[in-house]
């Protein structure tokens, strides 16, 4: 951009000082034009008025009766005196001159003698004297006698005494004129002109012939010119015009250097004025450009740059895939990289510990793929485009940095934690959002492989994808036609085998009778926020099934309601959960609501809030899905939750000593900390005496009985009354 401003300042001055250097060559030649002027009018008025002289002393000679030429030349000789001739005489019929210094010349054949015998007056091209001691020019006028010819008077005056017209001072003394004729000889030229100076046409013929050929045929055509030539090192100007006599031409020139000498003056001062101005213009532009840049700098580096690890962010790489042509997009792949449970080492080692694993992911990235550009993404995901050749390659180089990971935790360099990568190829994507969404959903399908930390997206993946679309897009019409049902899993006091109440659990019933698993589009509504409506739908309809049941009788026991994590962003909830009690006078006792442990990863605030506000109702909250996630004791005392529900993968490792321990300590915990236990997913007798003689006596699970519709969870009701 300096470059560019510098550039372009210079074209300007370049440009300024040629259009100033136009102007000025413009005035020189001005000024020359108008010197040459001057000295054609005043050559054209000496030598006519030599000629009407000459004229009127022929017309009173012939008034005389007799032609004496001595007595004429005695007459004249006054005339010769008073005007300056050199001298004066009359040509008689046979060409013999009698002049008034006594010489008589034979110039019978000379052009001008005949010519005036044919009575023409004229004046001659300059010629020398015979001694070649002067240079010398002669009008003619003929003298009539009888209407014919006599006589030819003549004045012959020396060239030189011409020049003082010439000598017009210009340009300090300069400049010069010469008068030439016809065939580029001096007639004239003013006195300080050497003869060799004056030889222009000369000069021009041997050394400029363009220039000589131009001045050539403008002579011709009698037009008039400039003209630009060099003598004894010097450059000249020139200008030539044609006078009114015999076609001759007034020269007038003066030396360059001194023409443009004023101009350099001003050009100089006009330069000075400029570089100073150019350089002030350059200096403020480089000045704004310094500041601007550091400013884009700054501004670039909040958008575009993560400041925590110093790495491009996502927002970068955005910029970069738009401009990246389809052919760089072939053999390679984005990669999603999440490091898991995140927040669970936030909370256990702080957040500069947290801080330390990602600037680590970010390290480790550049040091084992080098040339593979790492991008920070928001919270702990990070975007990473790998070149491969072919999928071993992908898989080769996500090794390299799984055995770096797990190198460095052996030997302690950094807190054990693992990462999940989603991996989607880049070729023929022209969405890089579509291509992001598809790494995320690939990496999603993690979860569980306990094998292998990283997949690719695939057909399945894209599958999953179009149902997701669809369970989106009927979701509206599914609520209208009521297609979404609510089934109760019972749960059950062990020690008696008594149902003690249930789980609401929601099945989506397409119109053929289909079954849909909350576990297929919970999270796609979770993800699009129509859970938010969902939820309400299942109060609603727990509301009027209980409704229902009390009604009809039953011993209608609590039953626990999940609530999304969602709605923690959302709070409206608890206004509807207000309206819909009320209308369908249900006491809160017999709602239970259950939030999954993965909410403690949001903020903690708003989940005590929630639930406070739910316990200020009357309701009891539950914990679901405790031990799959990150919860901590901090967090589980904080939250004030009444009961701890044990989750499956829990249970399911009953039996193994570890976790014998950790699951015993757990109930005798939540115990202490005054809470329920309730075992989810119990399927064996072996894990009932466990929970059982470990003190935690409710569980839901198929041991007991599968999810089961509200008909049959009334009948199941109604056998226990
Ligand atoms: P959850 O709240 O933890 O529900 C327990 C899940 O474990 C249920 O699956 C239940 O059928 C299953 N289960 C219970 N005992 C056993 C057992 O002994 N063995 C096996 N294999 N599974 C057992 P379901 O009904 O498929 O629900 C899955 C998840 O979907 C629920 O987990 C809950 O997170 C979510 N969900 C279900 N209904 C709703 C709802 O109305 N609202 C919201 N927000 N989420 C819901
Ligand atoms: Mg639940
Ligand atoms: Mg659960």
């Amino acid at each position: 951009m300096f470059f560019i401003v510098l550039v372009i300042a210079l074209i300007l001055f370049v440009y300024h000082n040629n259009s100033l250097r136009r102007v000025v060559d413009k005035e020189a030649k001005a000024t020359l034009n108008n010197v040459s002027s001057q000295n054609v009018i005043s050559l054209d008025n000496e030598i006519q008025s030599g000629q009407k002289l000459l004229k009127s002393l022929a017309s009173s000679i012939e008034k005389l009766q007799e032609y004496d030429i001595s007595y004429i030349l005695e007459n004249i000789d006054d005339y010769r005196d008073a005007y300056g001739f050199y001298t004066m005489g009359v040509i008689d019929k046979n060409g013999i001159c009698y002049n008034t210094l006594g010489e008589v010349l034979d110039l019978s054949n000379k052009d001008y003698f005949e010519e005036a015998m044919d009575g023409i007056a004229g004046i001659t091209e300059s010629y020398m004297t015979e001694d070649n001691s002067l240079r010398l020019n002669t009008y003619t006028q003929p003298i009539y006698k009888d209407g014919k010819v006599e006589m030819v008077l003549t004045a012959t005056y020396k060239s030189s005494d011409f020049s003082e017209y010439l000598d017009i001072t210009s340009f300090d003394g300069k400049g010069h004129s010469i008068v030439i004729d016809t065939v580029g000889n001096p007639v004239y030229m003013s006195n300080n002109t050497t003869d060799d100076q004056s030889n222009i046409v000369n000069e021009l013929k041997e050394n400029d012939e363009d220039g000589f050929r131009q001045l050539e045929a403008d002579m011709k055509e009698l037009k008039s010119g400039y003209l630009e030539y060099k003598y004894e090192g010097e450059e000249y100007l020139a200008y030539y015009e044609p006078l009114h006599i015999n076609e001759w031409y007034l020269i007038t020139y003066v030396p360059k250097d001194y023409i443009y000498q004023n101009a350099d003056i001003i050009n100089q001062n006009v330069l000075l004025v400029d570089i100073v101005m150019y350089a002030v213009l350059v200096l403020f532009t480089g000045i704004f450009l310094l500041f601007y840049g550091r400013y884009q700098n700054k501004i670039s580096s909040i958008v575009f740059y993560d400041e925590l690890t110093g790495e491009e962010n996502a927002e970068y790489l955005k910029i970069q895939f738009d401009n990246m042509p389809s052919n760089e997009k072939e053999n390679k792949s984005l990669i999603v990289l999440d490091i898991d449970k995140f927040k669970v080492i936030n909370l256990m080692y702080g957040t500069e510990v947290g801080d330390h694993v990602l600037k680590y992911i970010a390290r480790i990235f550049h040091e084992e793929l080098p040339g593979d550009p790492i991008y920070k993404d928001r919270a702990d995901l990070f975007i990473a485009i790998l070149k491969h050749i072919g999928r071993d390659e992908i898989i080769s180089k996500l090794q390299r940095v799984n055995d770096r990971i797990k190198r460095d935790i052996e030997n302690k360099k950094i807190i054990p934690f693992e990462i999940s990568i989603g991996v989607c190829s880049l070729e023929g994507g022209e969405d890089l959002h579509r291509i992001y969404s598809n790494a995320l959903i690939a990496k999603s399908e993690i979860k569980g492989n306990v094998n292998q930390n990283f997949k690719f997206f695939d057909e399945q993946n894209k599958n999953k994808i179009i149902e997701n679309r669809q369970f989106e897009a009927k979701f509206q019409e599914a609520i209208k036609n009521g297609e979404f049902e609510v089934w109760y899993q019972p749960k059950y006091d062990m020690r008696n085998n008594e149902v003690c109440g249930a789980e609401a659990l929601i099945r989506w019933k397409k119109v053929n009778g289909s079954l849909i698993s909350p576990v297929k589009f919970i999270p796609v509504f979770e993800n699009n926020g129509q859970i938010i409506r969902l939820d309400e739908e299942v109060i609603r309809i727990v509301c009027m099934d209980m409704k229902e049941m009390m009604s009809k009788g039953y011993d209608v026991k609590p039953v626990s309601i999940n609530l999304s994590r969602i709605h923690l962003k959302h709070p409206g909830i608890i206004e509807k959960i207000k309206e819909m009690i009320k209308e369908y006078e249900i006491d809160p006792s017999k709602i239970i609501f259950e939030i999954t442990e993965s909410a403690f990863l949001d903020d903690n605030r708003v989940l005590n809030k929630t639930v406070s506000d739910l316990h200020n109702l009357g309701f009891e909250v539950d914990i679901d899905d405790y031990g799959t996630g990150t919860s901590t004791l901090s967090s589980l005392s904080a939250s004030n939750f009444d009961t701890l529900k044990l989750d499956k993968s829990f249970i399911d490792k009953i039996g193994d000593c570890r976790m014998d321990i950790i699951i015993k300590s757990t109930i005798a915990m939540a115990n202490q900390l005054n809470m329920k236990v309730i075992a989810e997913g119990v399927e064996t007798k072996e894990q009932v005496d466990f929970l059982t003689d470990n003190h935690c006596f409710i569980a839901q699970g198929y041991y007991y009985s599968k999810p089961v519709n509200k008909s049959e969870y009334i009948s199941i009701l109604s056998q226990r009354c």
